[in-house]
């Protein structure tokens, strides 16, 4: 499968370079959208990834920085379609999402754009839950509530990490987490960890690394350390981790 980091940067001011958090997971003719900060499609269109088929977008929770670019990649699809006269390859758009009521406010701004959004396509969308989100034989995403936001004990949880299995892989997508160790419930091992630096530095993720069997590490939703300090972070990354880990950056692909 192939990672596509569109957004890289935590829910910071505007910076140069990088945008709020999104990736695309690619196999074959399938692609699943992580997050979807501002401007995610935008770049991914400009990178030439084809937002037609999107089969699937799915939400970590809903704060700005994660749902920005939402809105704006279902309009760019629905574009696409007009212009190209063909409908997403997989006949539709699936979107997982832990708070509904922001969905009520993207179709409500959606609705008052051009064409009321009327669409020859179904758009669904279906809440997060504890468990399997889908498993459609190409993908099994599992979903694993975090303390990012103070309701991990409530029977609603709004914030979570995703266990993403794809062509034999086991990739981990942390969201926004409390504290690393939430990610315990996840994985003891796996190939490929998409972690957030954005609420936590390079030591602590360093710290927590060590306790897992973890391939390859992928620094996103970047923190203030990175952002302030690109080349010592760079630095301190090859030191801690050698080659296992590195900082991604917008526009960023990777086989894993
Ligand atoms: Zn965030």
């Amino acid at each position: 499968m192939k990672i596509h980091f569109l957004g890289t940067c935590a829910g910071t001011e505007p910076m140069p370079g990088r945008k709020h958090a999104s990736i695309a997971v690619e196999s074959g003719k399938n692609i699943y959208w992580f997050d979807a900060g501002e401007g995610c499609s935008y770049t991914a269109h400009l990178l030439g990834i084809d937002l037609l088929k999107v089969n699937k977008v799915v939400i970590s929770h809903t704060h700005m920085d994660h749902v920005g670019g939402l809105g704006n990649l279902l309009w760019n699809i629905r574009k696409l379609v007009i212009m190209r006269k063909q409908l997403p390859l997989h006949g539709g758009i699936e979107v997982y999402l832990p708070n509904m009521e922001t969905w009520e406010g993207v179709m409500l701004i959606l609705k008052n754009t051009e064409g009321g959004f009327k669409t020859d396509y179904p758009i669904n969308v279906m809440p997060v839950e504890e468990g399997v989100l889908f498993d459609d034989g190409i993908m099994r995403v599992t979903a694993f509530p975090n303390s990012h936001l103070a309701c991990l004990n409530s029977p609603k949880c709004l914030s979570f990490s995703y266990l993403i299995e794809c062509e034999g892989k086991r990739l981990v997508y942390s969201g926004d987490v409390g504290k690393y160790e939430d990610l315990d419930a996840v994985f003891e091992e796996c190939d490929g960890l998409i972690i957030e630096t954005g609420h936590f530095g390079i030591n602590t993720a360093y710290e927590y690394w060590k306790t897992k069997k973890i391939d390859r590490l992928f620094f996103s939703h970047n923190g203030r350390e990175i952002l302030n300090y690109p080349e010592e972070s760079q630095e301190k990354v090859k030191k801690y981790f050698g080659d296992k880990a590195i900082i991604c950056e917008d526009g960023m692909s990777v086989t894993l």
